[in-house]
């Protein structure tokens, strides 16, 4: 049984003042559910810090609960359409455990439920109607939460209105609550795979996640056809550091997951304990594009405030430009602090 209230938590880990400071009512927070499969490994200090709720969450006042501004670009009810040519679509508010770093947190968890039947017509309408949208991402919360029927439904609806525009299908199910993919809803998703392909996109944020029954639900998709990219969030006491991520990354290919993107932690109100510095994250960026290959490689990425939309955030290695003897040459620094001019 997954667990929904502090008292379960208390009597199987020694909580912390600070843990036990939460308050559930509190401001900025989000509701406290632990799956079986998380459950396993709270031991592991960086999956506690993930989904055990500390005081911190009440007591942060700093930025914004949506400082995306999500709210502002929204196409209808439940699809945000912030870039021209892909937009997002919020399933469902409910996930199998909730993450304490959800960036969503204004809407995650919140009793709003899945999207209805109206409001995945209006959705798949309004991209039928604004052909320049060519993918978009079924998020929420998380999509596998909601019923095999429901997705089957979802997923028709889709088709049939905008058959070629890409599908991704974003869960974090396959790391916290792998027994939901059934072979039945991979036979209902098999049966959509008509016109553009679907992509899964999935959230692992440490090595320990990629236990062999995730990793199993991951190559379920991959096995099918759909390929598996990840997006990591930068979290303090969790992943900040050099080897745990090259280590995740290892891990990931591993199970045959592209790293996709590693986000800097959005400045939603009631994470800041769990943000790490951009300066900081930078240097990580520089010091593990050392040591990996570049399939292992994700973007560091800031979703930029106020609709900003996403930057990638990388070291720069060009110095400049300069001209000599009349001649073009670019100065560069190489990985390893050397210098280098590129010819013209
Ligand atoms: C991140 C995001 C996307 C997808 O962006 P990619 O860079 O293509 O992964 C689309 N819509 C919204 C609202 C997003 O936040
Ligand atoms: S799975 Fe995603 S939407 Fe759900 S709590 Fe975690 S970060 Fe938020």
């Amino acid at each position: 049984m997954a667990i929904t209230e502090m008292a379960e938590l208390s009597a199987i880990l020694k909580l912390t003042d600070e843990e036990k400071a939460w308050n559930p009512d509190g401001a900025n927070t989000l509701p406290l559910l632990i799956s079986d499969d998380v459950e396993e490994l709270l031991d592991i200090p960086a999956i506690r810090r993930q989904f055990v709720p500390s005081g911190k969450e009440n007591d942060d006042t700093t930025c914004s609960l949506d400082p995306q501004e999500e709210k502002e670009h929204q196409g209808t009810e439940r699809l945000v359409h912030r870039y021209r040519n892909r937009a997002a679509f919020f399933t469902t508010d409910r996930c199998f455990a909730y993450c304490r770093h959800c960036f969503r947190r204004r809407f995650t968890g919140h009793l709003s439920g899945p999207a209805t039947t109206r409001e995945i017509e209006e959705a798949a309408a309004y991209i039928r109607e604004h052909d320049e949208i060519r993918e978009v991402l079924l998020t929420g919360g998380d999509l596998f939460t909601l019923s095999d029927e429901k997705i089957d439904q979802m997923l028709s609806i889709f088709k049939k209105e905008c058959p070629a525009v890409i599908l991704r299908l974003c869960t974090r199910s396959v790391a916290v609550y792998p027994e939901r993919i059934t072979e039945n809803l991979i036979e209902i998703i098999k049966k959509h795979m008509t016109g553009a392909p679907f992509f899964l996109m999935t959230q692992f944020n440490h090595g320990a996640e990629l236990t062999e029954k995730a990793v199993h639900a991951v190559s379920l998709f991959i096995d099918s056809g759909i390929p598996a990219y990840n997006q990591s969030v930068l979290l303090k006491g969790v992943n900040d550091d050099e080897k745990t991520l090259i280590e995740l990354s290892d891990r990931l290919l591993m199970a045959r997951i592209k790293p996709y993107y590693l986000f800097q932690g959005d400045p939603v109100r009631g994470t800041e304990h769990l943000r790490v510095s951009i300066e900081r994250g930078l240097e990580i960026e520089k010091n593990i594009r050392k040591e990996l290959s570049g399939l292992g490689m994700p973007q560091y990425t800031a979703d930029l405030p106020q609709g900003g939309g996403k930057v990638i955030l990388t070291h720069t290695y060009y110095r400049g430009h300069t001209i000599e003897n009349g001649k073009d040459r670019y100065l560069f620094d190489t990985p390893d602090g050397e210098t280098r001019y590129y010819p013209e």
